[in-house]
């Protein structure tokens, strides 16, 4: 009950314990090293957080690391484009938010209407493009789309299953291609957690012998890792797994209950807070970014946490001259936006639907009936995603709204309502605070 209350009034909660989640990392990344021939450098920039950048490669993102901010109208284009060529996957993940399957879909979009998309997506001149499926290896023309994707100037990402069919020259192809940030996805420390997470017997060793071939010809890798209570108390070992693959960015995806993921599986507000307190600390020592995806509110964490160790500082410099401020003003960072859900984010489906997310099942328009660019600036379901105003719950009243938001997929998973509150976010917003009486009762 404590540890809520100190969450709920923006501070780290007591008792939180690191012993199960050591860290530590063994390698480190060469600057400049992992630049394509093709292409300039990744946009490590993303959206200003008071100088803190809140980056992204996928679902929204969040990291506590210094980047140079990212300029970009929100309402007129989305930050990051996410388009699932396939279904099709030779993994069976536990979790598979596609609902994974071993056949490609006949009703996938074409390469010509690929092609057509990829020029659509250049005019919204969104910083991220990012291929995904499924297993983007399946489709045969992949190679042939990714081309013209960089031909286009896209700055292209790519997030291939870890199988067979992820060899090293395929990830010196991508690398030769100009493709910017390969993702792979490793769930555990070891084969044995990976593979049964994964269904699949080696896909822990196709993925670090990919990964290594990334770090030898020096395309730069994203490791994806989906948060559960089987794996949480290895995030420790994970993240020393990471530094030493040579990874430059660790994405936990905190699950949303969508296709074949279990609720069961879910952490509670309390325990995403312990993760965020893990990864916060983490964030300040290793070389790699740390972000997270569907779990905004790792931002609304990382502003708590500078805004505190701010105000420490001021009363260190007060005791220092002899003048400790009667009442010290919670200063609260400059912030825009953060990307989630349709709010900078948007989603291509294998057979073209239009969607604010991966994880937000919810159709707003098809590619081939209308421009990705008019579905994502008008469609009333994107509309509604960036109007703060026609949420429902606490997330509408909360001060972080602009910066973190919650996540829409896991409300529309909780409550059928994606405009309703984050399910699982501990924060109790002031105003909340000081209108319920229950909430009241939390401030003693
Ligand atoms: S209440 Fe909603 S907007 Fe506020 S921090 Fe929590 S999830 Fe974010």
């Amino acid at each position: 009950m404590v540890r809520t209350r100190r969450i709920q009034r923006g501070l780290r909660p007591v008792g939180v314990s690191f012993a199960n989640l050591r860290c530590g990392w063994t390698s480190k990344v060469e600057p400049g090293k992992g630049q394509s021939p093709r292409q300039p450098a990744w946009p490590r920039a993303t959206l200003a957080l008071d100088l803190k950048a809140l980056g992204t490669m996928g679902q929204a993102t969040s990291e506590a690391r210094t980047l140079t901010p990212f300029a970009i109208d929100l309402d007129r284009s989305p930050f990051t484009v996410i388009w699932e060529v396939t279904r099709a996957c030779d993994l069976r993940c536990v979790h598979c938010r596609a609902d994974a399957q071993s056949r490609r879909d006949p009703r996938e979009l074409s390469t010509e209407e690929g092609r057509r998309l990829l020029e659509d997506v250049r005019k919204l001149e969104s910083p991220v493009f990012i291929f995904t499926g499924g297993d983007p290896l399946r489709r045969p023309d992949l190679f042939e789309l990714v081309d013209y994707a960089v031909e286009l100037g896209l700055n292209v990402a790519i997030t291939p299953s870890g199988t067979p069919l992820l060899t090293p020259a395929v990830v010196q192809r991508f690398r030769a291609c100009g493709v910017r940030r390969m993702g792979l996805s490793l769930d555990g420390p070891d084969a044995k957690y990976h593979d049964a997470f994964r269904q699949q017997p080696g896909s822990f060793g196709w993925s670090v012998t990919a990964l290594k071939a990334a770090r030898e010809c020096g395309l730069p890798t994203q490791i994806n890792t989906t948060v559960t209570r089987g794996n949480r108390r290895k995030l420790a070992e994970m993240s020393t797994l990471v530094g030493d693959l040579g990874a430059v960015t660790w994405s936990l995806f905190f699950l949303v209950r969508v296709g074949r993921a279990q609720d069961t599986e879910q952490l509670t507000a309390e325990e995403f807070e312990e993760v965020f307190a893990f990864l916060y600390e983490l964030s300040r020592r290793v070389p790699y970014q740390v972000r997270t995806t569907a779990a905004p509110h790792y931002r609304r964490y990382v502003l708590q946490r500078q805004t505190e160790e701010r105000r420490r500082q001021a009363v260190g410099v007060a005791r220092l001259l002899g003048t400790i401020p009667q009442d010290m003003p919670a200063a609260m960072p400059r912030a825009l936006h953060g990307v989630t859900d349709g709010r900078g984010l948007v989603f291509i489906s294998h057979i073209g639907e239009v969607l604010p997310s991966g994880f937000l099942p919810l159709v707003a328009g098809n590619v081939r009936q209308a421009s990705l660019g008019d579905i994502y600036r008008s469609a009333p379901l994107f509309r509604a995603l960036r109007d703060v105003s026609r949420w429902h719950g606490k997330c509408r009243d909360c001060e972080f709204v602009r910066v973190c938001g919650g996540s829409r997929a896991r409300a529309y998973a909780r409550y059928g309502d994606p405009l309703a509150e984050e399910p699982l976010c501990a924060y109790l917003p002031r105003s909340t605070r000081r209108s319920s009486p229950s909430a009241s009762f939390n401030l003693r």
